[in-house]
């Protein structure tokens, strides 16, 4: 069982093993749960004018890329980058509002 169906390799437990309770409340499962977002975003993120509507990307990209969740996804880094230099100050202009982060 893994947390996200692209995070193949982060093993929390099996489940043809282990009660889905077990796995669940488990320690690797627990710790992956009790990562927040301001924990595991990176550094090079924190002064990104994009943050807010980024939040560093998927971490799954991270972890595939430099195997920690605590890094930059460089495919995200790249749309969102464009989507705020380009996309947003269009949307703004047009809208004459600032669109609203998820
Ligand atoms: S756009 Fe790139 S640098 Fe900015 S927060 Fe997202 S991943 Fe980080």
């Amino acid at each position: 069982m893994t947390p996200c169906t692209l995070l193949h390799d982060y093993e929390c437990g099996d489940v043809t093993d282990e009660q889905l309770e077990d796995v669940w409340t488990g320690d690797t499962m627990r710790e992956f749960k009790q990562t927040t977002v301001s924990e595991v975003i990176p550094e090079d993120c924190r002064t990104c004018d994009a943050l807010e509507y980024c939040g560093g990307g998927c971490r799954w990209w991270s972890w595939n890329v430099d195997d920690t969740l605590a890094g930059r996804d460089p495919r995200f880094c790249q749309n969102m980058q464009y989507f705020v230099d380009e996309i947003l100050p269009m949307v703004e202009e047009r809208t004459e509002t600032k669109p609203t982060p998820l």
